[in-house]
């Protein structure tokens, strides 16, 4: 629509926007991180966040490059459970009152604890900006994990760490406090070095079983000195032959990003879905928190990038409707997809089973009339949570029961174990994207040793990891003196 008349001597022309204005939200200041107003819109079949710092001007940045998968993923949206205790209070605000205040709207799936801020790498991308800071001793990990067992009743995972938790020398024993206090299932997220080269170190956690959370950024060498500054594949494919060798599972943990790997999502799935001790992926666009190469906010890595690099690089294995959105947290923060794996033969859940009938909860008040539909929500929303873990008998028997009508599946646990794979996608926020309508239902939340559990967004973009650094570095310091 055009108009045009003249005013003060000048002609003007009425226009329309070329955008949609979509919401209006909260974020931060990329550079003096203040909390201001943001809006969401959407321009060319893209969203955005644009908003504007009375000190420092305006900023856009993308979050979704495909608006019809981003607008349609915001019926799974579930209602959230409430934690048994919050830890602060209701003070200047969201995402200043970190936390769990009682305005969160989610209880924590899965808990993180650093147990250090040093690393055997120097990674050009690092959201924890690892290097030197702190150490926790045991005590410390007793106290924050009586503090989750007391705010969460019977936790569901612990995932440890860092900088690098397997060079920390008390990792053994924090995964044993951890499970002696009956936390569902433990998680190492490392690099992977110690693993290959530390024969002691791999029997040993052989004995304790976690689930290896494991960094693995592809399948070429340059990809690998670009993000991690060094060519590590020959480690990586070690590391992974060591953990089938001594039964431990891993999932794979891939950092995305344009013109690094993006061309590489497909090869990681199928490496992944081939490897005998792989029992997931984990597909993250980078998150330019902390270290990071150079980037533009208005060219970052979303959610429906990798997705459709899934589906255009694996040969018509996946398909666009085979990822949907997770639901415990807000759904634009996560997908997931899970698959059985027979032979060659790859089926993914959702082409058994309509899963938006269970898991739109706007779109589809109802359940479907077919028997044990609330069973099988109720398995679905297990596994579309943050806290699924692929190769734990949990979620192997939910899948069981989730694809009951649609698979016949005569086999034990431990067959499903080894034939159900995981594929999660996660964009973490940084300063342009970042929206305290999703950090506010995060279930995903950093444990601190003074008994807070800060949702990790919030820990990485607002300024809380660099006050627990510097708090904990200054009392490591003050109890060496
Ligand atoms: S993110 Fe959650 S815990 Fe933190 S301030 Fe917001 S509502 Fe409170
Ligand atoms: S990204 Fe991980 S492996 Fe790399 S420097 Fe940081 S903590 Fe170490
Ligand atoms: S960690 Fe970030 S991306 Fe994940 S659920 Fe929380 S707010 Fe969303």
């Amino acid at each position: 629509m055009e108009d045009s008349r003249k005013t003060d001597g000048r002609l003007r022309t009425r226009q329309d926007a070329d955008y949609i204005f979509h919401e209006l939200t909260r974020s931060i200041c990329p550079q003096c991180k203040k909390v201001i107003d943001a809006q969401v819109i959407i321009r060319d079949n893209k969203v955005y966040m644009r908003k504007r710092c009375p000190d420092h001007g305006w900023f856009e940045g993308i979050i979704s490059s495909d608006a019809k998968m981003y607008v349609d993923s915001i019926g799974f949206n579930k209602p959230g459970t409430i934690p048994l205790d919050f830890t602060t209070q209701v003070d200047q605000g969201c995402p200043l009152d970190c936390g769990l205040c009682p305005e969160h709207k989610q209880h924590i799936c899965l808990a993180l604890i650093e147990v250090n801020t040093g690393c055997n790498l120097d990674c050009p991308i690092c959201f924890a900006d690892a290097g030197s800071g702190f150490s926790l001793t045991l005590e410390q990990v007793e106290g924050m994990l009586d503090r989750y067992v007391d705010t969460e009743g019977n936790p569901e995972v612990v995932q440890f760490s860092g900088g690098e938790p397997t060079i920390h020398p008390g990792l053994p024993a924090m995964i044993q406090a951890a499970m002696d206090r009956g936390i569902g299932q433990v998680m190492v997220n490392t690099n992977g070095i110690r693993l290959a080269r530390d024969d002691r170190f791999l029997e040993t956690m052989a004995k304790l079983n976690p689930v290896i959370y494991f960094q693995f950024d592809g399948l070429r060498r340059e990809t690998y000195r670009t993000i991690r500054g060094e060519d590590l594949l020959e480690t990586k494919l070690l590391a992974l032959e060591r953990l089938d060798r001594v039964g431990l599972d891993a999932v794979l943990v891939a950092a995305i990003e344009h013109d690094v790997n993006l061309d590489e999502v497909g090869a990681i799935l199928e490496f992944g879905l081939e490897h005998p001790a792989v029992r997931g992926v984990v597909l993250q666009p980078v998150t330019h928190v902390g270290r990071h190469i150079p980037f533009d906010p208005l060219h970052r890595v979303t959610i429906p990038d990798v997705i459709h690099g899934i589906v255009k690089q694996t040969n018509g294995r996946f398909l666009l409707e085979d990822f949907v959105p997770v639901p415990c947290c807000f759904p634009t923060c996560q997908v997931n997809s899970y698959v059985y794996v027979d032979e060659d033969q790859v089926t993914p859940l959702p082409r058994l089973l309509k899963i938006e009938e269970y898991l739109d909860y706007i779109t589809n008040v109802s359940l479907p009339k077919v028997p044990d539909a609330a069973q099988i929500r109720e398995a679905l929303e297990g596994l579309w949570s943050a806290s699924a873990v692929p190769g734990t008998d949990k979620t192997a028997g939910q899948f069981q029961c989730a694809c009951g009508p649609g698979l016949d599946l005569p086999f034990g646990i431990d067959h499903l174990n080894k034939h159900i794979f995981q594929i999660a996608i996660k964009d973490f926020l940084d300063a342009y994207t970042f929206n305290v309508k999703q950090v506010m239902k995060c279930c995903v939340a950093v444990l601190v040793p003074d008994g807070r559990s800060i949702p990790f967004c919030a820990y990485n973009s607002v300024g809380y990891r660099e006050q627990v650094r510097e708090e904990l570095t200054r009392q490591q310091k003050a109890g060496q003196s």
